[in-house]
């Protein structure tokens, strides 16, 4: 008998699971609209040309392959933090953010989660909206927490249900941790508005609750990293202790260099340096310590002028191009499809995806169907849309509600 005669087969990855289908898929109409990765107008990924001359100017002072810090590459931690909590904000000047380089936003949610476990002092319940992003709950749960939910998108309006996720906030046992999506909320691409952040910082502190900001899209959004940031800022200024875990996955199209951060606001010097190392102590049996190669090519864009101006306007390119195919959908399903059903989601839906509120089995046959990769709970990466595909999409998906 084999040892591992008894490991029970488990279910593919909802998500990458269809990346696999979509490859060994033969039909030329196919398209994948299932794993949130920018592509460009003929669908093909997209190296940025700021990432790119970043790499040369890496290459061209011939760095060295040794081992980096356990929390990363010092430059980085500082310009990543910048960037996210802006030059203004007091903790930073103060020096009192703790931040370490992660593998990606995956690897900071998870060195956060561990935190959390061993030394959030009220309690270990952390509350996700309902949905998100699917890999939240087993990661949290992996840490140790106790995964809850409260209310965040409302399927009659296709938007946020304000009232029902005040409500549950409202209900958090004191000392609780709030997940929050900073910014373009995967998977509905439903964000709170400026004035309804204001609400939830609001009642966050007025329920001694933490919140635990995962920021994976900044500036995915509005093509822009500072308006995207509003919510952590705020919040900090308002004197949250916020926790915040980021990604340079999308904005920086690095998806598989694996690059991010955990980050920490503490009291002053001495605690962070405190935090700082329990959090090397969480990652030197986790992987020891952090890939190189894309920290280097972040902080290259982020300490540069001239590189970090092209970046800003390359997000700004992307997140104009997903704009557009929102309006072109739009006016396909509508206009010219006549399609049944309400699609003014779709173009106030906002980031990398739209929540079209196709049921499990609308999903189901787009996928058998029509070769329309997506997962079942009718999310859809805008990003996999371009204008050689979009009409068969639109096509495809008026049929299928019919
Ligand atoms: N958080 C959210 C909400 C995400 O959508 C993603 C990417 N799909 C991540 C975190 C982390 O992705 P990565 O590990 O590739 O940075």
């Amino acid at each position: 008998l084999s040892t591992w005669a008894n490991v029970p087969a488990g279910p593919p990855d909802p998500i990458l699971g269809l990346t696999v289908a979509f490859k060994a898929d033969k039909d030329p109409r196919k398209i994948s609209v299932g794993v949130g990765a920018y592509r460009d107008d003929h669908g093909k990924p997209y190296v940025l040309s700021s990432v790119k001359k970043a790499e040369s100017l890496v290459a061209s002072t011939n760095p060295d392959k040794e081992y980096l810090d356990i929390t990363g590459l010092p430059e980085f931690n500082k310009n990543v933090a910048l960037l996210a909590y802006g030059a203004d904000c007091s903790p930073l000047k103060a020096g009192t953010i703790a931040v370490t380089q992660t593998l990606s936003g995956t690897g900071a949610l998870r060195v956060g989660g561990a935190f959390m476990q061993r030394f959030f002092p009220t309690g270990k319940v952390i509350y996700l909206p309902s949905p998100s992003w699917g890999n939240h709950t087993p990661i949290f749960r992996d840490s140790g927490l106790e995964v809850r939910q409260y209310r965040y998108f409302d399927k009659k309006t296709a938007g946020l249900d304000f009232a029902g996720l005040k409500e549950d906030i409202q209900n958090a046992p004191a000392g609780a941790i709030v997940l929050l999506h900073a910014c373009a909320h995967n998977p509905t691409g439903v964000d709170p508005t400026p004035a309804q952040w204001k609400e939830i910082s609001d009642l966050v502190k007025e329920k001694k609750l933490f919140p635990f900001f995962d920021m994976a899209y900044q500036g995915f959004a509005s093509g822009n990293t500072t308006k995207d940031a509003f919510a952590v800022r705020y919040f900090v200024e308002q004197g949250h202790q916020v926790a915040l875990c980021q990604s340079f996955a999308k904005n920086m199209g690095l998806y598989g260099e694996r690059v991010g951060a955990f980050s920490l606001v503490t009291a002053d010097p001495e605690e962070k340096a405190r935090v700082e190392s329990q959090l090397k102590i969480i990652i030197r049996p986790m992987y020891s310590n952090p890939p190189l190669h894309g920290a280097r090519i972040v902080n290259a864009i982020l300490s540069d002028k001239g590189l970090y101006k092209e970046w800003e306007s390359e997000i700004e390119v992307m997140a104009n191009r997903i704009i557009n195919m929102r309006d072109r959908l739009y006016d396909l399903l509508t206009s010219t499809h006549n399609t049944p059903g309400e699609w003014g989601h779709i173009k106030s839906q906002i980031g990398m995806f739209s929540f079209t509120g196709l049921t499990p089995s609308q999903t189901k046959a787009l996928v058998e169907k029509a070769h329309i990769y997506m997962t079942a709970d009718g999310r859809i990466s805008m990003a996999g849309l371009n204008s050689g595909n979009i009409d068969y999409f639109a096509e495809s998906v008026s049929k299928a509600v019919r």
